[in-house]
């Protein structure tokens, strides 16, 4: 054994290897070494992009880089599986919101991660688009803070997608985050939400989005950027705390542990759901906005309505 690995003689030995585990896969009751994670976790995306058709030869991917932990990840796992790819572009587009104390360190990581990987990047701000950053639109309303940065966001990544001149914008949600949708969803009544599938590229936007990451645990996330040394250590979002997510991802969490799988079955039961109700036709048809032109299911998409409020 080497010195390195003398303090480690109580760990678990990896279940491909003799090297000390990072990780228990409880589900396959697997230890895992550094490196068979990382051969596991990119396994297992490449076969979630396989099996949903999320990318496609002459594809140009625009990665939603905020420069935390999620994205920080799907851009090094796409970089690392479609490098091999000569027809597939990947590209990384950031969005600025304006969110004082936060924001500046998170694009500083995003920036570093490009550099090192050599990859173009575009950053779009909601002053250059909306007239104002987010802090400034919110105006002390703070709890408001993530309906309004979620709608407005999504149309920035959009419009940073269409500069890079990308056919696919993938986004780093993972089976954590899923879960949490699904609960939320079911609080707040949007039975359309929880029923349409969420996991193929989807179709009511200009470019279709992809959520590679969408089978991986938040924990194997933050395990294979742990043991890289790439964990990007960055400050919380101020308005984290009034978001009914962050109140969902506790008590997700407590559920998990309290009573393990609980995340996954959550998952797998909308999928069996979405499945279910595929090719029916679920609320009413897409169509275009009047103002704007991005599809939408009315005749003014929810970007435009909302941004008339903040005007009026
Ligand atoms: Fe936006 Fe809310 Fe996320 Fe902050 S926590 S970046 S306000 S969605």
């Amino acid at each position: 054994m080497t010195g390195a690995w003398k303090g480690a003689r109580d760990v678990p030995q990896c279940s491909a290897c003799l090297r000390p585990s990072v990780i228990h896969l409880r589900e396959q009751d697997r230890h895992l070494c550094a490196e068979h994670l990382a051969h596991h976790l990119h396994d297992r995306v490449r076969s979630t992009i396989a099996s949903r058709c999320m990318v496609v030869q002459g594809d140009r991917i625009a990665v939603a880089l905020s420069g935390g932990k999620d994205s920080t990840a799907l851009l090094r796992i796409l970089h690392s599986l479609l490098s091999s790819w000569d027809d597939v572009t990947l590209v990384a587009v950031t969005v600025d919101e304006g969110i004082a104390h936060y924001r500046d360190a998170t694009i500083r990581s995003a920036e570093r991660l490009v550099r090192e990987l050599g990859v173009d990047h575009t950053v779009v701000t909601f002053t250059e688009i909306f007239g104002k950053g987010l802090d400034e639109i919110l105006a002390g309303s703070n709890e408001r803070a993530c309906s309004v940065c979620g709608i407005l966001r999504r149309r920035a990544l959009s419009r940073a997608a269409q500069e890079a001149g990308a056919t696919k914008l993938a986004t780093g949600h993972n089976l954590d985050d899923e879960a949490q949708s699904v609960l939320m969803n079911a609080l707040r009544g949007d039975l359309l939400r929880l029923v349409r599938d969420s996991g193929s590229p989807s179709r009511d936007c200009f470019i279709p989005r992809i959520k590679p990451l969408m089978d991986l645990s938040e924990k194997e996330i933050a395990v294979y950027l742990m043991v890289r040394d790439c964990f990007p250590d960055l400050p919380e979002c101020p308005y984290t705390r009034y978001a009914l997510r962050a109140e969902v991802r506790s008590r997700l969490s407590t559920f998990e542990s309290r009573h393990p799988g609980t995340i996954r079955n959550l998952v797998a039961g909308k999928e069996r759901l979405s499945a279910a109700f595929a090719g029916m036709s679920i609320g009413a048809e897409i169509g275009r906005c009047t103002q704007c032109g991005e599809p939408c299911s009315g005749t003014v998409c929810q970007t435009c309505r909302l941004l008339q409020d903040l005007r009026s």
